[in-house]
């Protein structure tokens, strides 16, 4: 289904809609409120923008770079230049140290990548263990948000589920009890765990040094207790100095939760004695947009997920309307470039009201290349509906007469049509809506009245 549909299935439900606005709501509030308590909030997004761009224009020497610094440090890096070839590298590791079962801290690349079905398939038990990342985990669903992976699911829904997986008591949903449940649980998986696999959230060329951010410190603990830490990396997440953290590592928390710091924030730069690190750069078609011109600086994404939470679209729509691992303004702008025809809906799911653009950590222009992606699919699928009716309307509006006279036309019709017409399935917009009451004298008319 397209993401009109996929929306309207969302929309049946509309106590639990108007409760997911409202909580997406209240996150980007808490943004807002923090932002503005750091006086040099705007000097910090031109200058992570600044970054961003001097690594797209220099990703290719940012990236031996920090190979060349990570394989110093005892690192081993391997290069995947599509999901298939990531899968079977982290297979090959795992399969080298006989390893059954892993646990995995949040990470949008490996969904991008559909790892943990294809591990499953290979016979190896994958444990997410970022509580909502789990959450959704027991449901078979994928997440509906980048940062807040179950926030679709209400505490009572999560009792539920609890209840049935980990034998928690039955409609207790007080929040601390379910996560002590999940801890007790989780801690066991950490224990029995050889390898464990994270994401990045940026990987330094200087150092050769990867940082990893978690609230719930759930990377470090598999990652320590693990023989084996196996990180997933896109390669836009490089950047060129240490000393950059402290723009990205400022903006990321406070965009994403409204957090001034996020709780851990983990520097890997050399394994233990005993130990091994993995490093896996994955392409996944991230270079075919960067070939992009108009599309290119949507790789400056940090992962934050604000424009999600300010996206009236996104609220009103849910994460699963999307289709794609990345959903939202941003996700619309990356799932074109991975498959069009599948994704060609997506641009179209923004009112191009310009809010995604005007919390995006690294200004990236999202409603603008939104509004380009429209025309490049309108392009690709030639004539349709909506086509054949814009050429309409646009000979009527070049025409004064003709736009006078379907104007005057559309009016009478109006005060004469009956609700059901003028509220049929035909007109898709007056579904949630009411039209105006007709004034009653044109404002063309009220202009020669008036005219002095
Ligand atoms: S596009 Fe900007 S606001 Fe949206 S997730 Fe990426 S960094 Fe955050």
């Amino acid at each position: 289904m397209n993401h009109p549909q996929e929306a309207t299935e969302f929309l049946k439900d509309a106590a639990n809609a108007k409760w997911h606005d409202d909580t997406l709501w209240f996150v980007r509030d808490k943004r807002d409120k923090v932002s503005k308590s750091v006086p040099e909030w705007e000097k910090l997004r031109n200058l992570a923008s600044d970054i961003k761009d001097n690594v797209l224009a220099n990703l290719e020497t940012y990236l031996v770079e920090f190979e060349k610094n990570a394989k110093a440090n005892n690192i081993h890096v391997h290069w995947a230049k599509d999901a298939a070839e990531h899968n079977q590298i982290v297979l090959g590791i795992l399969n080298e140290h006989r390893c059954k079962a892993i646990v995995k801290s949040k990470s949008i690349l490996t969904e991008e990548c559909h790892l943990n079905p294809f591990l499953e398939k290979n016979g190896v038990e994958v444990v997410d263990t970022d509580l909502g990342e789990r959450i959704v985990q027991f449901l078979n669903q994928p997440p509906s948000h980048i940062v807040l992976p179950a926030i679709h699911l209400k505490k009572m829904a999560i009792s539920d589920i609890f209840h049935e997986k980990l034998q928690t008591e039955k409609g207790n949903d007080d929040p601390y009890y379910l996560t002590q449940a999940a801890r007790k649980h989780l801690r066991e998986k950490f224990l029995a765990a050889k390898v464990a696999i994270t994401g990045v959230n940026f990987g330094v060329a200087e150092t050769g040094e990867f940082v990893v951010c978690t609230n719930e410190g759930n990377a470090d603990m598999g990652v320590h207790l693990a023989d084996v830490h196996i990180a997933c990396m896109g390669i836009e997440k490089i950047i060129p100095k240490r000393e950059h953290l402290g723009v990205f590592l400022r903006l990321l928390a406070r965009s994403a939760t409204g957090q001034s710091i996020t709780n851990y924030n983990s520097h890997f730069r050399s394994p233990s004695p005993g130990k091994e690190i993995h490093i896996v750069l994955v392409d996944n078609g991230r270079t075919e947009q960067l070939a992009r011109e108009k599309f290119r600086n949507s790789l400056k994404c940090i992962r934050c997920g604000a424009c999600m939470n300010t996206c009236p679209i996104y609220r009103r729509s849910g994460g699963f309307s999307y289709g794609s691992t990345v959903p939202g303004p941003i996700g619309s702008i990356l799932s074109p470039g991975i498959d069009l025809q599948k994704h060609s809906s997506l641009p179209f799911a923004s009112t191009l009201c310009g809010s995604c653009s005007d919390v995006c950590p690294v200004k990236i222009n999202i409603h603008e290349q939104l509004y380009e992606w429209r025309q490049e699919i309108t392009k690709a699928q030639g004539t349709n509906a909506k086509s054949i009716s814009m050429s309409i309307a646009n000979g009527i509006f070049a025409v004064p007469f003709a736009y006078k006279l379907s104007a005057s036309m559309m009016r009478g019709a109006l005060k004469i049509l009956p609700e059901s017409i003028t509220y049929s399935g035909l007109n898709t917009w007056g579904k949630q809506r009411d039209l105006p009451e007709l004034p009653k004298e044109t404002f063309k008319d009220w202009y020669k009245k008036n005219r002095k």
